[in-house]
């Protein structure tokens, strides 16, 4: 499988990792958004959340936990965004799951999303719609 995160998990090929245990590797963003924008991805490949299994989900926010607080003292940054783009519509590129830190800074001007008015009859309807599947 030619997978560019799996080939950084690997050490096949460089980054600057900047934490790894057993099942997690993180690494800077070779294309940041902010300064200290870092990706953290299981060592085991899957290609987006919807596809990997509770476990390795349950072992990857604790380590996003910790380094995002490592990426907040080493940048001074005063908050986080924490992403994952699922799927080719929500912009993800590379099909190995990653979380993104993005450390935020006071009047950075990101604006990682929108929000628009919705009438709350329609916000039922939808909620509704989720619930069956739920
Ligand atoms: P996404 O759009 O969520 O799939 O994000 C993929 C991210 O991976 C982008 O932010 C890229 O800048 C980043 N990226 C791609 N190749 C590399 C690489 N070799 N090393 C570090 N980051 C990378
Ligand atoms: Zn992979």
């Amino acid at each position: 499988m030619d997978c560019i995160f799996c080939k950084i998990a690997n050490k096949e090929i460089p980054a600057e990792i900047v934490y790894e245990d057993d099942d997690v590797t993180a690494f800077l963003d070779i294309n940041p958004t902010a300064k200290g924008h870092t990706l953290v991805i299981p060592k085991q490949h899957s290609k987006d959340l919807p596809e990997t299994g509770d476990r390795t989900l349950g072992l990857i926010l604790p380590a996003v936990k910790k380094i995002a607080a490592a990426v907040m003292k080493a940048t001074g940054a005063a908050g986080f965004n924490l992403g994952c783009n699922t799927g080719e519509a929500a912009g993800q590129v590379v099909f190995h799951l990653h979380l993104h830190i993005i450390p935020r800074y006071r009047d950075d001007g990101l604006v990682p999303w929108g929000h628009h008015a919705m009438e709350k009859k329609t916000r039922e309807e939808i909620a509704a719609e989720i619930k069956k599947y739920l």
